[in-house]
């Protein structure tokens, strides 16, 4: 997108249009930063269309047209919801703290298309005061400069650019049907091997099938594995439920994580829950699945987001109406390219 402006970088005016009085955005080291392209935030996909067929111009005269047609919500609207609902929790149990979710929508677009986002924001009552337009060019330099603690896109390079330097990241895509997702309480589900944990385990299972993987897991039972690209998110999610259960509302705590591993709970469970213990990490559900199918359980649990690092099961959970990132990260992405590039970013 060689027309498109340099990067710009500006909080949205949200008040002017009356619909909410913006906060004042924390500080980036404070706050869990997510960032979140246009592209999964909202359907764009007739955008889309018209700028790969009629070219920039085209597609900047169709947006102009359009401006006061807000986008309607995409695979990441209801995690961003979620996100927000938390934020108002902890703002009334801490109204001076800056540890809340941080929302950033980042947009390869021109200011012209600024201008349709930000009557979307506004139409959909979304809180989100930063926006990074890039102009075209990548944006993994501003996503570290704001400490970003999870970057969500369609663009499945930008995201693996994201992972390499060290960023939490993952690729969405949109499914066919979405199932209906608490608007109180932020569910995120985690696979275990190469998402939290490294794919070191992972790889003697590519390399020698489930017997040596099993008694690889059993002979190393104490040894911890190693940090995974989403195990910082974690971490994230828990110090802010933290916040809850220094308030007594544990029980009652807006923000809910599982593991949901194809590990079985006999044989290489303890090695996961054993790492996690170690990392100070609570998560809330554990689902050892022995392999079984992860598409009906999450069907159950209703995330917000799953990460898994296989498209097979991310694949598997969108098809039951889960809203499935993956993270291509780790030795199943060797295994897994083909499938990769025949389900493009919606
Ligand atoms: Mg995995």
């Amino acid at each position: 997108m060689r027309l498109l402006r340099p990067v710009e970088c500006w909080r949205s005016s949200l008040s002017s249009a009356g619909a909410h009085k913006p906060s004042q955005c924390p500080k980036p080291e404070n706050a869990v930063t997510v960032a979140v392209s246009s592209r999964v935030l909202f359907r764009t996909e007739r955008e889309q269309k018209v700028f790969e067929q009629k070219g920039v111009e085209e597609y900047l005269r169709y947006q102009i047209e359009h401006e006061t047609e807000p986008f309607a919500p995409g695979p990441a609207f209801p995690f961003v919801k979620a996100l927000e609902a938390v934020n108002t929790r902890l703002r009334e149990l801490y109204p001076q703290s800056e540890e809340l979710f941080d929302i950033v929508l980042v947009t390869y677009n021109h200011a012209h298309v600024g201008i349709r986002l930000i009557n979307t924001i506004n139409h959909h009552n979304l809180f989100i005061e930063r926006f990074c337009m890039t102009g075209g060019s990548s944006p993994i330099g501003y996503l570290k400069a704001w400490h970003t603690n999870l970057y969500l896109s369609a663009d499945a390079d930008k995201v693996r650019e994201a992972l390499a330097e060290g960023i939490a990241a993952a690729t969405m895509f949109m499914p066919e049907k979405l199932t209906e997702v608490s608007e109180t309480q932020l569910r995120v589900a985690f696979d275990g091997d190469a998402v939290l944990f490294s794919d070191e385990s992972e790889r003697i299972f590519k390399a020698h099938g489930l017997d040596k993987f099993f008694e690889h897991e059993r002979d190393n039972e104490d040894i911890l594995l190693d940090h995974g690209p989403l195990k910082g998110f974690l971490e994230a999610l828990g110090k802010l439920q933290k916040k809850f259960y220094a308030k007594g509302q544990r029980l009652d705590c807006p923000i809910r994580t599982y593991l949901v591993t194809a590990r079985s709970a006999a044989s290489s469970g303890i090695r996961a829950l054993k790492t996690l213990r170690a990392w100070g990490l609570e998560i809330d559900e554990a689902l050892f699945l022995a392999g079984a199918p992860k598409g009906p359980m999450l069907e159950k649990i209703r995330p917000h987001i799953y990460f898994d690092d296989q498209m097979f099961h991310v694949e598997g959970a969108a098809e039951m109406g889960t809203v499935a990132a993956h993270v291509p990260y780790g030795i199943a992405q060797k295994y897994t390219k083909q499938k990769t590039s025949r389900m493009t970013a919606k």
